[in-house]
Parts: C-alpha cells; structure tokens; sequence
C-alpha cells in the first residue's frame, strides 16, 4: 500500500503532528507515505491566510518531512510532495521552488475556479464551472509536471444527479488523462466527508464517473488525502483497492 497524498497542519484545515501521519501508516501497514501539502503561491497575502501554509514556511515542511525519512527509513519510504492548484501563471514560481527544495513530485489538485478562490469546487460547482474546471486542469496536465490528477470527480461532490453535464465532463477528463498518460486519483478522504454528513449531493468518488472511467484506457491511484493520520486506513484502502479491480481498472498502487 502506497499513498502519495497526505497533508499536514500547516495548511491550517489538517491536524496531527507530521510525525502521527507517518506512525499511523506503519500501524496500517502501508510501505510508501508521500507528504504532498497544498503548495504555498507567491500571492498570497499575509494578512489572509487561507488553505496552505504561506512560502515561507515551504522550508520547515521540506526538513520536517526529510527528517522523518531518514528516522524511518528501513520501516516506511517518505517521499516529498506537494498537492498544486492548476494556476499554470504561477508555475514559473513553482518550477523554481521545486528545484530549490528537491520536490520529488506534483500531484494537480484542483479547487476552485480562479486564483481569487471564491467558492470551493466541492462546495458548489455548476455545469459551466464544470467546463471552466476542465480547462484549467487541461492547461495544467499540459504541461507535463504532475505524477497523477488529484480528485478527477470532486466537482460533482454537492450536485444534485448525474446528469448530461456531468456526463460531458467525465467524458472530457478521462479523455484528456487518456491522451497525456496521466493517472487519475481513486480518492478516498471523500468517503470520510460522507461519514460526516458533510455531502449534499452525488459525493465522491462519484460511481457515474468510476463506471465511465472502465471505457477509457487510464491508471488509477489510490489516494487517501490525509488530513488526519485517521484518513490513513488500510481498510478503506485494500475496500478502494478491491472496487476498482472488480470494474477492471489497472491500479498503479494496489
Ligand atoms: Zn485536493
Ligand atoms: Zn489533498
């Protein structure tokens, strides 16, 4: 069990010390723990935090999780990550940070529609959010920087059916992982929100879309998005895990 998708305190909606995460996934048995927290922008304003840690604080997450590599080596593989927003504008920035810091990799997380971040994308995201969504993601996936695409189906988490829309941007998405190679994220953090009565509409990972993925020739990972060690599960892993297989998709992280 491999998990590429884990958050930490610093983006202020995670909780736990760095080192719970990595505890909790020997408990559970997983043999890879990628750290991938909400990338820091250049933009933001000190005066408003909002869901990542601010640039200055990208040193301290990259030695906090290099530390606990080499103290757990030879019990669990740490590997460097950060989750990215597709603000392709700002890359130049994140180029540059990542060579800095040795990032080993991206993972595209999309939430929102624009860099003023006015609505969360799974909070609310209507039919033509939906085709905005998709072109900023495409933008991003062409520029070839990510290991996988984060969440694929997180937009239909509070609407309402699937339906014709939702329809067209599963079509456009798997279509687009399809042609650039690009693995798309089985993400189970969306199970957890269900739990917590926090889901007012089709949830995720949304069954229409899975269903509709079995057509398209795409790699699947599985991500746990942790953003407590309790994300970190090896039930409602080896549960993803099965599913998938049952609809015949190729995991890369089984
Ligand atoms: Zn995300
Ligand atoms: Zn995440």
């Amino acid at each position: 069990m491999e998990n590429y998708h884990t958050h930490t305190r610093r983006c202020c909606h995670a909780d736990g010390e760095d080192r719970d995460y990595v505890l909790k996934a020997i408990d559970e048995g997983l043999t890879v723990l990628g750290f991938s927290d909400h990338t820091p922008w250049p933009f933001e304003n000190p005066g408003k935090k909002r869901g990542r840690m601010y640039p200055q604080e990208l040193g301290d997450y990259v030695s906090s999780v290099r530390s606990l590599r080499d103290e757990f080596a030879g019990k669990i593989d740490i590997r460097l990550g950060l989750e990215v927003e597709p603000y392709v504008e700002y890359y130049g920035w994140l180029k540059e940070h990542v060579e800095k810091f040795s990032i080993e990799y991206l993972i595209l997380g999309s939430h929102y529609l624009t860099t003023e971040e006015e609505m969360f994308l799974g909070k609310r995201c209507s039919a033509s959010d939906m085709i905005v969504s998709f072109e900023n993601t495409r933008k991003a996936v062409e520029t070839g920087l990510f290991k996988y695409i984060c969440h694929p189906d997180l937009v239909f988490n509070n609407y309402p059916v699937f339906d014709e829309n939702c329809i067209s941007a599963s079509r456009d998405l798997l279509a687009l992982a399809q042609e650039h190679r690009i693995p798309v994220e089985y993400n189970t953090s969306g199970f957890i929100k269900q739990e917590r009565g926090l889901v007012k509409g089709l949830g995720y990972p949304t069954e229409g879309f899975w269903d509709m993925a079995q057509d398209y020739d795409v790699d699947v990972y599985i991500g746990l998005d942790a953003h407590s060690p309790y994300f970190i599960s090896r039930e409602r892993y080896q549960k993803a895990s099965e599913y998938l297989k049952s609809k015949g998709l190729h995991v890369i992280n089984p």
